[in-house]
């Protein structure tokens, strides 16, 4: 298949409205996980760049905020359009990049498209005047939400588009104005969501996108010309950032790692199981912050339960990410590919059982591909049932009672996803207030654009989405008045 790759080679960055030349000396090179082909390059922006991009958007702030919401709206929407028109070149560049599978990255446009319809649909929410009287009558506050200001979005490599999306979408129907940093091995794709915004006529400044490592974010991060970070990432980065914005006192958005469960109870239908498992617990070859990819089984049926998710994921077709029927592809680095490997080892010397998978030599001569693999007999102490792997691994914990099955989901330092499978609705519904997690699906996982996405503890701090992803990038003004 021709892949539809817009952008290659690149030296430049979008600054207040223009791809402007890079003044940095560095290159950041992207490599197709499937092929190891190094295809693309962008540059890596100096500091001087990070002053044009962060003055930029402060520049442009005071006239997109003084736009009404249904104004800001109407760009949105335009934006939707716009980005569903590039969506296969968003697709091609995004597999590219990182491998996900074709079937995966096909929906990016039309999840972005959408979150950008659902924010636009908010703009009511900002037009609504919020009044309150003072309890003992004589007057009463207005209460105003103005927009943050100049927003620093930084995202990983695991979904590209939606991870950027998620933060711009909200920022832009908040009246804030943008500088975002992709991660290093995706840095190309993110390109057509700011091509789909220079179509949709979003004003020059509102939107910046810079390229640069990770101690690039830590300087955009520490800028003084920024009011708020938003960040998407490892746990151990968004401490670092969390510590930097305690120090500036500089609001912030963590949206970090996970460890989360499937909570299998006995009376299962493991046919209904089988058919969202891969989705639930494996999505994007288990690179997918949310999926529950510890699986918690009661004893009476855990062989059952090894046999049809060993059965599953041994059947699931790995190879080119290109191929419409591909469901695993590579890793999307080298050093992802490593990092799998080891727990791979760690699970098999701590003890554990792999049924299928394991750390052997995958199918292919090329790229960073890792055998799907199941762990069975896995206990809570081991790295693998505790540490977040980001592979496609799952581990297979056994469980007595419902108590205990229910202390192993919440036994770990994260607290983002999980999931319970049950056959009886109403009872599964009951379970899910005992998960100490930000989300629990109830025989699937999917998340709602319109419902908060919130990690609690190790998971982050904050939320996307919702209409408290709206209020992220809000702060209140109370105006005070007597009442005559
Ligand atoms: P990293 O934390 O390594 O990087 C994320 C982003 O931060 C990249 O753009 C990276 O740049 C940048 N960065 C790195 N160091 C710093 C720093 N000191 N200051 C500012 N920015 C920095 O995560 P990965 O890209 O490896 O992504 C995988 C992680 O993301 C997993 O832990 C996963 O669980 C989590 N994740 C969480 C989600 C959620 O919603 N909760 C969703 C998806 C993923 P560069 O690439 O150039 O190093």
């Amino acid at each position: 298949m021709t892949a539809n790759l817009p952008y290659r080679h690149t030296d430049d960055l979008f600054i207040d409205g223009d791809w402007t030349p890079a003044t940095g000396t560095g290159r950041t090179l992207v490599t197709n996980p499937a092929t190891e082909e190094v295809w693309g390059s962008v540059p890596q922006a100096s500091a001087a760049d990070l002053d044009r991009a962060v003055a930029a958007a402060r520049h442009a702030f005071s006239g997109w905020r003084a736009l009404t919401p249904t104004d800001r709206a109407g760009f949105l929407l335009r934006l939707a359009d716009e980005v569903e028109k590039r969506a296969e070149a968003i697709s091609h560049t995004n597999t590219w990049e990182n491998g996900s599978p074709v079937a995966e990255s096909s929906r990016a446009a039309g999840n972005a498209a959408s979150i950008f319809r659902y924010f636009a649909s908010l703009a009511g929410l900002l037009e609504t005047p919020d009044v309150r009287p003072f309890p003992d009558g004589s007057g009463e506050t207005v209460v105003r939400q103005d927009p943050i200001g100049v927003c620093a979005l930084i995202a990983p490599w695991n979904f590209p588009i939606n991870l950027v999306v998620a933060k711009l979408a909200p920022a832009l129907m908040a009246g804030c104005t943008v500088v975002i940093k992709p991660a290093s091995p995706t840095p190309l794709s993110v390109r057509l969501i700011v091509d789909a915004a220079v179509a949709a006529g979003i004003p020059p400044g509102v939107i910046n996108l810079v390229t640069g490592p990770g101690s690039f974010g830590d300087a955009l991060v520490k800028h003084p010309g920024i009011d708020k970070v938003a960040f998407t990432g490892s746990t151990p980065v968004g401490r670092t950032i969390a510590g930097a914005c305690g120090t500036l006192l500089r609001p912030v958005t963590l949206e970090l790692g996970g460890k989360s469960s499937a909570l299998v109870l006995p009376d299962v239908d493991l046919d209904a199981l089988s058919k969202v498992l891969i989705r639930t617990c494996m999505r994007n070859t288990g690179q997918t912050c949310y999926i529950s990819t510890r699986i918690l089984a009661p004893a009476e049926r855990y062989d059952e339960l090894v046999d049809m998710v060993t059965a599953t994921i041994a059947a699931a077709k790995q190879g080119d990410p290109m191929q419409p029927d591909t469901v695993f592809g590579p890793a999307a680095t080298r050093a992802q590919e490593q990092t799998v490997r080891e727990y791979l080892r760690s699970g098999v010397a701590e003890g554990a059982r792999a049924t299928t998978g394991g750390d052997v030599p995958s199918d292919f001569d090329q790229g960073f591909f890792v055998k799907p693999t199941v762990f069975a007999d896995v206990t809570p102490d081991m790295r693998i049932a505790r540490e977040e792997i980001f592979g496609p691994v799952l581990s297979i914990l056994r469980y007595s009672s419902i108590d205990e099955g229910v202390a192993l989901a919440n036994n770990t330092s994260f607290g983002l996803g999980g999931t319970i499978f049950s056959a009886d609705p109403d009872r599964a519904f009951a379970l899910a207030s005992r998960l100490d997690t930000g989300s629990v699906g109830l025989g699937f996982f999917a998340s709602n654009h319109a419902a908060p996405f919130a990690g609690r503890h190790d998971s982050g701090l904050g939320a996307e989405f919702g209409p408290e992803g709206l209020k992220a990038y809000l702060v209140p003004q109370s105006v005070h008045r007597r009442i005559r």
